[in-house]
């Protein structure tokens, strides 16, 4: 793709979020207005077989479809309305099983485009690397133009990855890529971040790029232990996911949230478990983890260390609404 091809894309892609109140579902725009109660980080399948052999030829989709629908229906009966789904192209992103689910759970759920650069790469398709970032932000504007793998579902945000430290040359790209899809469709940029540092790497290309921080999710920012980082980043006007909470994290996932409480920074907080993973290759998708936590475990802690109910919501259901809309 030329410049000038890429320019026309641009132009011809729609601003999918930019007018604001609406937001793309694997099952339709629905109002942003209507997200509700929020898990901004989880995952129903993945499949970590590599770029070079991911397909979803490799499992049974009714079978996956079995052993999810329970955990969603689990969280609908607490209060939970939206999942936003995290599993990136060529590590088992399946728009179509999650429609499904959507459907079946009455949940809505929310899909991605772009490409995942963490984990040294092992997840890039072949052209991720010889091609620049105007052609990868083509294919992206694309998609959330056209939709995903010939389903006609559209995308409500970009998921990448980078790994930690400063930013290789292709995950440089990735981010590169990702402003410049962010500025011709409004998308969200989800980054999957080793630690501060790629996190304040990733903050100064957005900056050059002149995409604007809000539009720039850190997730898994409970790896980097410094919480002067998150409130760096914070200030700065991203948002800090912490999105690791499970029984065993749910003390450090607590304090994370306080300390950016203190900060008066829970304006730029999202929480969720990156739980789920019916895992591909493994029997009957292996341990598939609850949902559940979050509502179980996690908001009783919140209100005893004294958040507010004006607080958890905040948290839960206007943060993912904002980051959906525009970010501001
Ligand atoms: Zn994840």
């Amino acid at each position: 793709m030329t410049r000038r091809e890429f320019l026309i894309a641009v132009a011809a892609a729609p601003a999918v979020q930019k007018r604001g109140g609406t937001v793309s579902t694997v099952a339709g725009p629905v109002a942003a207005a209507s997200l509700g109660v929020t898990l901004t980080h989880e995952h129903v399948l993945v499949d970590f077989v590599g770029a070079d052999r991911v397909s979803p030829s490799r499992y049974d989709r009714d079978a996956a479809f079995a052993r999810a629908l329970p955990h969603l229906e689990r969280i609908y009966s607490l209060g939970c309305r939206t999942l936003v789904e995290c599993t990136p192209a060529y590590l088992g992103r399946d728009p179509e099983l999650l429609r499904r689910l959507s459907r079946a759970s009455k949940l809505r759920i929310l899909t991605n485009t772009g490409y995942y650069g963490a984990a040294d790469d092992k997840f890039l398709p072949p052209h991720a690397f010889t091609e620049d970032p105007d052609q990868l932000a083509a294919r992206w504007i694309r998609e959330a133009r056209e939709g995903l793998d010939g389903t006609g579902i559209r995308p409500a945000f970009m998921k990448i990855g980078v790994d930690a430290g400063p930013l290789s040359d292709v995950d440089g790209k990735l981010v590169r890529a990702a402003a410049r899809t962010h500025r011709a469709t409004g998308l969200p940029i989800y980054s999957h971040t080793g630690n501060g540092v790629a996190a304040l790497a990733q903050v100064a290309v957005l900056e050059a790029e002149r995409a604007p921080l809000s539009a720039f999710v850190w997730v898994h920012a409970q790896n980097e232990s410094d919480q002067a980082v998150h409130v760096q980043v914070g200030r700065r006007g991203a948002w800090v996911s912490f999105d690791g909470v499970s029984a065993q994290s749910l003390e450090r996932h607590l304090g994370n949230v306080l300390a950016m409480r203190e900060a008066r920074l829970l304006d730029r907080v999202l929480v969720s478990q990156d739980a789920g993973w019916y895992h591909v290759g493994e029997p009957d998708g292996g341990t598939y983890r609850p949902h559940d936590l979050i509502f179980t475990d996690f908001l009783p802690a919140l209100r005893a260390r004294g958040l507010t109910e004006r607080e958890i919501t905040q948290v839960m259901i206007e943060n993912p609404r904002r980051v959906f809309t525009g970010g501001q």
